[in-house]
């Protein structure tokens, strides 16, 4: 999301005559783009502001903070303490062009409406892209400051959504990833838009290849969204659904409106459609009174779906939650062996998933040079990351592959088809659509 945030923020800025730099050294104006979620990243951005102050100093620097951080007073006080000039909440992300008028110190915390029309030209040589379709959060997880830093839920409308995908297939884009807090709630907080099984068709018919998208609450994975996943032949067949733990004890005071049946039932019902659907969650341990037992539910659980992967997270106190005021009981030990337990189980179990592929023919959609330059780096359809040999596949496209190897990290293919390479035409990039109050 920060991403996607980052990007509709830098084509604003190309489209104001600015030009991206991509060494600091060069740069008259850096605008760092924050997290909240945890107390780590915010930790980061000190870090990163303090070197960049230090610039400021020596050669008149300009600082800009944007995102989720600068919405909360911590983020306030961060950016006074390293004299940030800029300051954009992430419903404010359209007042960049009135930010930098005249030079002077310029602070906005607003939700501004234009922020949902505001149509970003496809990023320049992606083929793999993200579309936001819904901002906010009406869900009131206890521990998760999202709706505090980014507000109620607002879903973009579908003419929105269709004119910029509409832009990313015209410009060769053979992906894209619907994103949101909770995508799976799109619509459900105007009356009369369509939800998001109908979004999925429409998106579905669009022409581009491949249709992905995350992340989902458990609670709207309504039956006819796992319908239009099933029957949408482009949408992959890839499903991130956060559990967060499987206690419902620990559910309960998380918040999260489910208990562990009603997840379970959901992940049947999905398998009854799709059998071999590509399923990963995220899981918080050493929640507020987390107990050993909570815990060991939360590994069952894991057993009894055996997701293909999993994000694993250390509860992370943040002040403004509602579990901010519960003790944060849980030692630093506990939590700390309880992460390493988890993190064995989701290795074993991303082993065991991705060997199953070993022999087996995968649509592979190649992004570019892996770190080990002797591949090429992309996803299968259902998500898995994989790496094909660059003397195989030396252009980024979409390739059939074998898989030969596998880790719980990635698995290792042979090309057996190439099915389109494709060059992104770089001229596209400079037209965003900006609503017309935003830049005048
Ligand atoms: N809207 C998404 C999640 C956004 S935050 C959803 O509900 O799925 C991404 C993940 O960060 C969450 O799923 C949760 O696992 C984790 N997270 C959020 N707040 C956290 C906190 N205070 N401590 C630790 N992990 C947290
Ligand atoms: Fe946070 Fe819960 Fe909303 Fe996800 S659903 S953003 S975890 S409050």
């Amino acid at each position: 999301m920060n991403e996607y945030d980052s990007h509709m923020v830098e084509s604003q800025l190309v489209a104001l005559g600015a030009e991206l730099v991509s060494n600091v050294d060069h740069a008259d104006f850096v605008l760092v783009n924050t997290c909240a979620v945890r107390g780590k990243p915010v930790d980061k951005v000190k870090a990163v502001l303090g070197d960049l102050r230090k610039l400021k100093h020596s050669r008149g620097l300009m600082l800009g903070m944007m995102g989720c951080l600068a919405q909360l007073e911590e983020g306030q006080e961060i950016a006074k303490k390293y004299e940030v000039d800029v300051l954009l909440g992430p419903g404010a992300l359209t007042d960049i062009g009135a930010a930098l008028e005249g030079n002077k110190k310029f602070w906005s915390l607003a939700f501004k409406d234009d922020i949902h029309e505001f149509i970003p030209p496809p990023p320049k040589g992606k083929l793999s892209v993200m579309l936001t379709i819904q901002r906010g959060c009406d869900h009131h997880c206890t521990y998760c400051i999202v709706p505090t830093t980014r507000g109620p839920q607002v879903s973009r409308t579908p003419q929105n959504i269709m004119t910029e995908l509409g832009a990313m297939v015209e410009a060769g884009v053979l992906e894209v990833t619907l994103l949101g807090q909770n995508v799976n709630s799109y619509g459900l907080d105007q009356p009369g838009m369509p939800g998001f099984g109908e979004l999925l068709r429409m998106v579905g018919k669009s022409g581009i290849p491949r249709v992905k998208f995350t992340t989902s609450h458990p609670m709207d994975f309504s039956d006819d969204i796992i319908q239009a996943i099933a029957e949408t032949e482009n949408v992959c067949k890839y499903i991130h659904l956060p559990v967060q733990s499987g206690s419902n004890a620990v559910l309960k005071r998380m918040g999260r409106e489910y208990t562990r049946e009603f997840y379970l039932e959901r992940i049947a019902k999905i398998r009854s459609l799709m059998p071999d659907i590509f399923l990963t969650t995220d899981l918080i341990v050493g929640f507020p009174s987390e107990t050993e037992a909570d815990f060991l539910e939360t590994l069952s659980l894991y057993e009894e779906v055996a997701f293909d992967s999993a994000y694993t997270f250390i509860y992370s106190a943040r002040a403004g939650t509602p579990s901010y005021k519960h003790f944060d009981d849980q030692p630093k030990e506990v939590k700390s062996e309880r992460l390493t337990r988890l993190i064995e189980r989701q290795r074993h179990w991303a082993q065991v998933k991705n060997s199953s592929l070993i022999g087996k023919e995968v649509e592979v959609l190649l992004r570019g040079p892996a770190y080990e330059p002797t591949f090429m780096e992309g996803h299968t359809q259902a998500h898995h990351p994989i790496l094909l040999p660059a003397s195989e596949a030396p252009f980024p496209g979409l390739y059939r592959a074998r898989v030969e190897h596998a880790t719980p990290h990635m698995v290792f293919g042979k090309v057996t088809q190439t099915i389109q390479t494709s060059f992104i035409t770089p001229a596209l990039y400079n037209s965003p659509v900006i609503p017309s109050a935003t830049m005048t």
